[in-house]
Parts: structure tokens; sequence; C-alpha cells
């Protein structure tokens, strides 16, 4: 049974012939989806030309919105120019160097060199295999496991599924592989115990770490990844001196840390990187998204000389560093990104996310009057509202209620997209939305909020 759309409609035609990621197939086929036709500034509008606030940056990205057209002329300059190169055997491209020495600058410790990609899961599936290599360079070659978190995300790739702690990504796809170990997802207001203290939550999580660590034997483990704030897993920002214990235990048992600033990167948390807004120091950093504003796909993995110089040895004695993907370092996207980065100083944006973001955390904040939220919180221009059945003993909602997308639907129909993750509803605008679209978002959300707790009391 499909959906009764108009014969050869872009809805019928959008059924027939697609799938989409990260949706229900089966009710997809009853309801259809919502499929944008254009973008202007921070608003998007559907095929029938309603119009929406765009509270997501789609997937946590169109960090610029979506009617940049610098982004576009650039693009179709270098289309005519050198449309593609690529970065096997020796060969590369231009704009490919520029973004590697603007990303080297803008590094929040030092880095050494970078490594394109296209997509977040592919700069993180790069950093999961020399994880790999390194050990087996310097001689370590029993170092190899690797620790996430619950609920973390690192992408869909086979190994970035695996070392990502999304449960609902694993089953029936046959992964995690064997190598991945995860530990506690730092979610305080969650899973803090009655008078805990975030500092003490913090050193719960710490120590839960070391014993995973001590329990799989510290000479077995390689790696540590974390996103400074998780995104799929909620827009959960971390508890006070999180980051601080959990690099202590790292330090102490030699093991890698890598950022995921695929998210956090190029100013959501108010700094260029997550690792700034939280003291992080990775010896790899891998990004994507807001790096081209995601007018075209790319990613970066960026490695400290210690990385480098391993990979180096490693080349040598085996003739050649034997990885990589044909668009990688695609000039159109190097060009789109370096122009982005422009923009982002020019205009000062990281600026303009610390000056407006209050407007974001305060006005989500003010929502916890709300029967339905628990909790708002959130860092510069990224936050996750958690929904309650009772706060003031922090009972969730029936699972069957499926409250969170109940609200997510409600803000649609408002003219909002928000992003339910469970019941925690995701905000990440785009970085240049101004005081007036954050106060139109807040006053939207509790529009939704007001007509899913409407229909949840009938
Ligand atoms: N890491 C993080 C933190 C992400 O949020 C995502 C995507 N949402 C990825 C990696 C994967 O990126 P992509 O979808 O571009 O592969």
């Amino acid at each position: 049974m499909t959906a009764a759309f108009a014969p050869n409609s872009v809805h019928a035609r959008d059924i027939a012939f697609l799938v989409h990621h990260q949706t229900d197939i089966a009710g997809y086929r009853e309801t259809g989806g919502t499929l944008m036709a254009r973008g202007e500034g921070v608003y998007v509008y559907d095929e029938a030309g309603k119009k929406y606030l765009e509270a997501m940056a789609g997937l946590w990205c169109a960090s610029l919105g979506f009617s940049e057209r610098r982004l576009a002329e650039v693009a179709y300059r270098q289309m005519l120019e050198l449309p593609y190169y690529h970065h096997f055997f020796a060969k590369g491209n231009i704009p490919s160097v520029d973004l590697a020495e603007r990303l080297v600058q803008l590094a929040p410790v030092p880095m050494s060199k970078v490594l394109f990609s296209c997509s977040g899961s592919e700069a993180n599936d790069a950093a999961i295999k020399l994880v790999w290599y390194y050990h087996n360079a310097i001689g370590k070659p029993q170092k190899k496991k690797i620790i996430g978190r619950v609920r973390g995300y690192h992408g869909n790739t086979v190994a970035a599924v695996s070392l990502s702690g999304q449960p609902q990504m694993h089953s029936d796809f046959d992964v995690p592989l064997p190598q991945f170990r995860h530990t506690d997802n730092p979610h305080y207001y969650r899973f803090h115990e009655d008078g805990e203290t975030e500092e003490q939550f913090a050193t719960r999580m710490a120590n839960n770490l070391e014993q995973l660590i001590l329990r799989e034997g510290p000479d077995t483990v390689a790696a540590f990844f974390g996103e400074p704030v998780q995104g799929a897993g909620g827009a959960i920002t971390p508890p006070a001196t999180y980051w601080e214990k959990i690099q202590a235990v790292l330090r102490k048992y030699d093991i890698l840390l890598i950022a995921d600033e695929v998210i956090c990167g190029f100013g959501r948390t108010g700094n260029v990187w997550g690792c700034q807004t939280y003291g992080i120091e990775p010896d790899m950093l891998s990004c994507a998204k807001a790096l081209s504003a995601s007018y075209q796909p790319i990613s970066a993995l960026l490695v400290n000389e210690k990385i480098y110089q391993a990979m180096l040895g490693e080349s040598k004695k085996i003739g050649s560093f034997a990885h990589g993907f044909t668009y990688a370092a695609h000039p159109v996207a190097c060009a789109v990104a370096v122009e982005t980065l422009k923009i982002y100083e020019e205009r000062d944006i990281f600026t303009h996310v610390r000056r407006v973001s209050p407007v974001m955390q305060e006005g989500l904040k003010a929502t916890e009057d709300h029967p339905m939220v628990g909790n708002a919180r959130g860092v510069g221009l990224i936050a996750g509202v958690e929904l309650m059945a009772d706060k003031r003993t922090r009972t969730p909602f029936p699972a069957e209620a499926k409250a969170g997308a109940l609200v997510e639907r409600k803000c649609l129909e408002a003219g909002l997209v928000v992003r339910a993750i469970g019941d925690r509803i995701a905000f990440t605008p785009p970085l240049i939305m101004t005081e007036e679209n954050l106060q139109e978002m807040c006053a939207l959300f509790r529009k939704g909020l007001d007509a899913a707790w409407a229909e949840l009391k009938g």
C-alpha cells in the first residue's frame, strides 16, 4: 500500500524509485516525506512552496545557509579551470594545497599534514586505518583496539559505524567489527545519580574508561575517538571537567586521541574548534560539513607530526602509502572550502556565533517551563532539549508515545525543521542566523511543543 499521491507527481516518483536513508522505509511508502525545492538564506522551501526555518542547517552542516552566491561562483570558475584532478601516484591540484595549508594554520594544536576525503565517515575511516598503520609502523602491532562512546556517532562506513555507539545502526548489518569497544555516554542530565555534581559524574566517566582499558589490557588499546559535543547522540554537551579527566586517562596508557570535529569544527561551539572550547589536544582531527558550508562534499583529516613520521617510515618500508579515493581532494570541493574559510574570516562568523548564541541558549532554556521539557542544554549554536514525562523524577515518556517524533512533526507543520533523536530535540542552525532568526526559531519551537502536548494529552 503506498500513499495516495497523484501519479507522476514528484512524491509518487520519489516513493517509486528512492530509498531514503535513516528512514522507516515502510512508513515512508504510506506518508511520503518533505522534498525541499529551494533555499534562501536560513529558510528552505518545499516543492509545494511551503517555507521552513532550518534549525538543523540540514544535517548540522549548511553553516552559511542556502544561498551563498560566492560559493556557487567559485565552484563554477574552478569547473572551467580544472574540473577534476586526483591525488594518486604523485599527482595533485592547487586548491587542495591552498586548503591544506589553511587547515594546518587553523588547527587547535600543532598539526603536520592533511588527508582529504569526501565525507565525515571516510575521514574517520582513514583515521581508524591510520591508528592501525601507526601501531604497525612503531612496532606495536598488538595495540589495535579502538574505543568510542555509547551514542557517539562517527559515520556509516563499516569501520566508522563500528566505532559509533548507535545500536540501531549495528543490528542486522553485521557490525560492529571486533576491534571496537564503547565506553559511557557522558549525558549528565540523564544519567547522573541524585546529588552527583557534574565534576563527580565526569570522574565516574573517566574511572569507567580506565576500568575498560584495564579489562582489555592497556597494551591492546590503541585509540579513543570522541566528538567534543556528541551530535547525533542527541546534541550532548560534556559535563564540566570531562575532557580533562578523559585525556589524563588516555595519556596514562599511551592511547591516541582523535577528535571528531565533523559537527563542531568551524564555529559551531563559538570557537573555530570544539577542541578549543573544551581544551582537547588530539593526535588527529577529522572535519567536514561546515568545512565547505556543505556546498560540496569534502572532509579532512589532520594528523600530527608523530603520526606523520610513522606513516613516512612505514611507506618507505612498503613502497607507498596505499590509501585513497578517486574524488578525494577534488579541486572544486577544495576551492569551495577555501572560499568558505575566507567568508568565515571576512565576516567574523565565529564572533557572530558567540554574540548571538545566548539568544538561542536562553530561548531554549526558557522552554524548561513547558510541561514536556525536562532540560535544555548547549553551547554556541548547538543544543539539545530533552523531553520528559515527569521532570521531577526524570521519567521519560514511554517509547510508544513517540514524543520526540511528534514534536518534530508539529514543528515541521509550524514551519520549523528540527530533529528528534529519540526524545531529545536537536538544534544546530546555520551560523549566520541573526538574533531575530533565533527568536523566531524559539517561538516556532514553542508552537510545536504546544501542538504536540495538546495531542499527547488528548
Ligand atoms: N562524525 C560526526 C560527528 C558526524 O556528525 C557525522 C555525520 N552526521 C559523521 C562523522 C559522518 O559524516 P558523513 O555523513 O559526511 O559521512
